[in-house]
């Protein structure tokens, strides 16, 4: 599937402007800088399909992107941006809600999270929209070439206690890597086995 050509179809800023539902999605969610655009890209072989913005957390929007005919990929604005102001923070809260819970494609959320950073509040806050929303989310460490193994080892089995604690929660952790590669065949095998048949 992930050898299939992906294209960018749609940007919404508002709830009411979503792409009529349709194929199966997965939406990508997590903080600034994770490392969210680099994983679509290295997942879907595009140099630069997702951007990262050049003034974080000002972005929000939700891109839609299409997949092989058989699936479509949520690029979601990043969170936890420290100097967002409070407002853009409950916009952010608001508009992932009104998604998350009225999405009825929505197969799962991929909840990014950065293998050398500890994981925030707004991380926990995230997982807590996810369950509120009954929405099944799946835990992915990124950046996982910038951390020994066994940091890295305590770091996955760390974030695997923190999803048996969250009812939304998938109970596997997948490490990856955008530069090395590493675990980018078994998050494709996840997602393409959500995928329109
Ligand atoms: P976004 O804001 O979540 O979309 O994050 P980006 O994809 O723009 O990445 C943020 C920063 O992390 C950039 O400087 C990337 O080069 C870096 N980065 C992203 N993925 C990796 C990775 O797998 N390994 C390492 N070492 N750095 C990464």
């Amino acid at each position: 599937l992930f050898a299939q050509p992906c294209r960018f179809f749609f940007a919404a800023q508002r709830i009411d402007q979503l792409p009529p539902p349709a194929l199966p999605e997965i939406a990508f969610a997590g903080r600034s800088n994770v490392g969210k655009s680099s994983l679509i890209n290295g997942l879907t072989g595009h140099k630069a399909l997702a951007r990262a913005s050049s003034t974080p957390g000002r972005t929000k929007q939700l891109n839609f992107f299409e997949l092989g005919g058989r699936l479509t990929l949520v690029d979601m604005p990043g969170y936890g941006y420290a100097e967002a102001a409070k407002a853009v923070k409950e916009d952010w809260q608001g508009l992932m809600f009104d998604f998350l819970r009225g999405r009825p494609t929505l197969q799962r959320v991929v909840l990014l999270l950065d293998s050398r950073v500890e994981i925030k509040k707004t991380d926990t806050d995230a997982m807590a929209l996810l369950d509120r929303a009954a929405v099944i989310f799946q835990l992915v460490l990124t950046k996982a070439d910038a951390v020994k193994p066994p940091k890295l080892a305590a770091k996955q089995a760390e974030v695997e206690a923190l999803a048996r604690r969250h009812p939304a929660a998938h109970p596997e952790v997948l490490t990856t890597s955008s530069e090395t590669g590493a675990g980018m065949p078994e998050l494709r095998a996840a997602l393409a086995a959500l995928a329109e048949p």
